[in-house]
């Protein structure tokens, strides 16, 4: 019996403590003068049962090596590249789902749980600065834009952290996490278009950017995760398509604040793609997906809202 948990190299605690606590086997003989000798030393509080326990683990590691065990592997000069190649797994082909490490997802979830306070608060602010009917019906659909992708993310996130084995769930959630892009987008543009004077061919972006998000939204829904690089280049066209409406605005106001956003997006999306190439590679996505929208909340803020800019609001 005791050689067959020698074989299987594996004891449980409460067995090695009775091991320990009976000294029945060889090693707990040997460990029992030690025992004595610890309380005796002025260590009344011990329990003598319990001392072998780690002792008897050192001693089976032991016993194991000299019996011809392999030792553990080393790190190669590759893998070493990294004491931060412990936090990220390995990339997966592109067919493939990455798998994040438990660090990663830990800090996938609080990179985006961290701003849905923060926007909800910021939402609604717009909605009692809101001094009509436009302002405040944007200010919805730019907060619910907002605070859907932070939430939606944090949902997602930890699903898929915690409840792997919901494969549905979890994948159903990864799709809404990918749509809900889509509208983040359109819901950004959203205050810029309703708000500001625009050109007669211009103002037609104000549905446009919805029917963009639409379409979006139904590709996620058909091809989720089958062509990747397609979907990246349908990030990039819902992004800065409306953009180049907003740069013709006779207004610019506000102008320098939303390219500021623009670049941060961009930046990120060489994160977005670097799963298993940079450790927390889709955290640090997460972080300027938070500076982008932090920027472009100031300048909605400041130019489409703050009392004292009413002056300059174009009648709509
Ligand atoms: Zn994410």
């Amino acid at each position: 019996m005791v050689g067959a948990r020698r074989a299987s190299g594996r004891v449980a605690p409460a067995e090695g403590s009775r091991a320990g606590g009976r000294v029945g086997c060889a090693q707990g003989r040997r460990l029992a003068p030690l025992a004595a000798s610890l309380a005796a030393a002025g260590c009344p509080g011990i329990n003598r049962r319990l001392i072998p326990c780690p002792l008897l683990f050192m001693l089976r590691s032991r016993d194991a090596l000299r019996a011809g065990a392999a030792p553990p592997p080393r790190r190669t000069a590759s893998q070493g590249a990294g004491v931060l190649r412990r936090f990220m797994n390995h990339r997966v082909p592109a067919h493939k789902r990455y798998q994040p490490t438990e660090y990663e997802h830990a800090a996938n979830c609080a990179t985006h749980a961290l701003w849905i306070i923060p926007s909800i608060l910021g939402s609604s602010n717009l909605y009692f600065l809101s001094d009509d009917d436009w302002e405040t019906i944007s200010a919805w659909i730019y907060g619910l834009g907002l605070c859907g992708l932070f939430v939606v993310s944090t949902v997602f996130h930890t699903i898929s952290w915690k409840k792997r084995h919901l494969r549905m769930v979890e994948r159903c959630l990864h799709m809404f996490d990918r749509m809900v892009i889509y509208f983040f987008i359109a819901a950004s543009y959203a205050p810029w278009l309703n708000l500001r004077e625009l050109g007669p061919w211009a103002s037609h972006m104000r549905w446009l950017v919805w029917i963009m998000a639409s379409v979006g939204t139904v590709y996620v829904f058909f091809f989720h995760e089958r062509y990747k690089l397609v979907e990246l280049l349908c990030y990039v066209i819902m992004g800065f398509f409306p953009a180049l409406v907003i740069l013709s605005m006779p207004n610019t106001e506000g102008i320098w604040e939303l390219m500021t956003g623009g670049v941060f997006y961009c930046l990120g999306m060489v994160f977005f793609k670097s799963d298993g190439r940079i450790p927390f590679a889709h955290a640090i996505w997460h972080l300027f997906v938070a500076f982008g929208a932090g920027t472009h909340y100031y300048a909605i803020w400041r130019y489409l809202y703050l009392p004292s800019t009413l002056q300059t609001k174009v009648s709509k």
